[in-house]
């Protein structure tokens, strides 16, 4: 099939390289030259496992190509899927600027007979809102499927390739019909709703696993004044199907580019239809509160951070990822620079990233060796493998004072106990002060 992708970014990109995995003829726009320029000489401008071997293999067998020109691609396409960002706007509602540009831009080319396929996330309604615009400006009646996304970045390969489900919304039956068969060689569970209830889907998911991680967190918040253990707590949650151990890790809130700002475009979606929601607006609270928590547990601790160097480890939201959008470490670094800290940071992919966003009001290591070495305290910030995995021994040698507030809970119990006059706070769990 000749299918065209709108935007580049984690989801259109994932999407439009597992595509050309089952064999379609793939060619992904956006308005970014330089992206696209790094993209036909097969570089990838996202750090995603396994993306850039795809896209390379891919480009090689002729069957991805890149270009910032919409009129061809969509002339030429059977299937047009628009993957542009849906940022959070002023008011807490999505921006839809980027696709109403998408939109435009498809009904400046699009052929009849043509399928749209929306897979950003949208408030409940757009999707008609847009075919209604498109139809406008073409002139004839287009068939359009909304297809929400649930990959997660970190692992957008793997998730669009062996997805959970795939979700396709569409009141008009072929459009439906072939963009299951688009999606068949993935041999992954299909299911055909309204428009409506994609669109709610997406919302409903995402605010669900925002609210379980808020949930979990306030229970290790009570674990730690009760003593007990939050890790023992999930894990007996967990046992029971109907809760399941997923998403009940204990932390330093959730970030991202998808859950802070669907649960604060659902919030405002209901509140249009005079609905309040107390209890997504209680997730968002106890996430912000959430995200400041090593900051209080080093203020307890130290007093004044006044002029001691704190080191944090991980920048990017979450593992696996280069993506800084609302991560924790900006919270986190702000704060510490806002108390006098000197903070280093060190992260194995997002630091550039992080400079975007955080200036140079903070260091950058370029190994967690540097970035420990006579450091009054390590903050676990992004549960990376190697700080999973490094000599915890070893590395508290290095530091003036071993102080580690661990904020993705990253260490069995006698990996710390291990090291000699350590001082370690986990999330929901007691203190080991030996
Ligand atoms: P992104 O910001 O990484 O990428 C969007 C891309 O669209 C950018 O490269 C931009 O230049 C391009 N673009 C904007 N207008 C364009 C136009 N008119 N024509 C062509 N390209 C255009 O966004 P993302 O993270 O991939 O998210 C895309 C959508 O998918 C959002 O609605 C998001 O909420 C949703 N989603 C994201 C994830 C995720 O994990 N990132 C998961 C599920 C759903």
């Amino acid at each position: 099939m000749k299918i065209a992708i709108l935007g580049t970014g984690y989801v259109g990109l994932s999407t439009g390289v597992c595509l050309g995995v089952i064999g379609h003829d793939v060619t992904c726009i956006d308005i970014n030259e330089q992206k696209i320029k790094q993209l036909n000489r097969g570089i990838s401008p996202i750090y995603e496992p396994e993306l850039e071997k795809l896209l390379t293999e891919n480009i090689d067998a002729g069957r991805l190509h890149f270009t910032t020109a919409h009129q061809k691609a969509i002339a030429e396409s059977e299937v047009i899927i628009v993957a542009v960002g849906t940022p959070q706007g002023d008011d807490g509602a999505a921006d839809l600027t980027y696709l109403h540009q998408a939109a435009k831009d498809i009904a400046a080319n699009i052929k009849e007979n043509t399928i749209v396929v929306i897979k950003s996330t949208v408030p409940i309604g757009t999707n008609d809102s847009i075919k209604a615009l498109i139809e406008d400006l073409c002139g004839f009646p287009i068939k359009l499927v909304s297809n929400p996304e649930f990959l997660r970045q970190g692992s957008a390969i793997y998730d669009t390739l062996h997805a959970e489900r795939i979700v396709i919304g569409s009141d008009q039956q072929d459009a439906s019909e072939k963009i299951c068969k688009m999606y068949e060689p993935f041999n992954v569970p299909i299911m055909i709703t309204s428009i409506r209830s994609a669109e709610m889907i997406k919302y409903a998911a995402n605010a669900f696993l925002a609210t379980k991680i808020s949930y979990i967190n306030e229970m290790a918040n009570l674990c730690e004044m009760v003593g007990a253990n939050v890790e023992e707590v999930a894990m007996g949650m967990g046992k029971d199907h109907r809760i399941g151990s997923a998403f009940l890790q204990a932390g330093i809130g959730y970030g991202g580019s998808c859950f802070p700002k669907d649960v604060k475009a659902l919030v405002h979606t209901a509140g249009k239809y005079g609905f309040d929601i107390p209890l997504l607006k209680e997730t968002m609270k106890v996430n912000e509160n959430q995200r400041v928590r090593l900051l209080k547990k080093a203020l307890h601790r130290f007093r004044d951070v006044n002029g001691r160097k704190i080191v944090i480890l991980g920048l990017a939201f979450k593992p696996e990822t280069d993506d800084m959008r609302e991560a924790p470490s900006i919270t986190i670094a702000e704060g510490l620079i806002k108390l006098g800290a000197e903070v280093v940071a060190y992260d194995p992919v997002a630091a550039d990233n992080a400079r975007k966003i955080i200036g140079d009001k903070i260091k950058y290591a370029e190994s967690i060796d540097e970035a420990v070495t006579g450091a009054d305290a390590v903050m676990i910030v992004t549960e990376w493998k190697v700080f999973k995995e490094l000599e915890l021994k070893e590395m508290v040698t290095k530091m003036k004072h071993p102080i580690i507030f661990d904020g993705r809970n990253c260490y069995l119990e006698e990996k710390v106990r291990a090291c000699k006059n350590i001082e370690y706070y986990p999330i929901g769990k007691p203190p080991i002060i030996q």
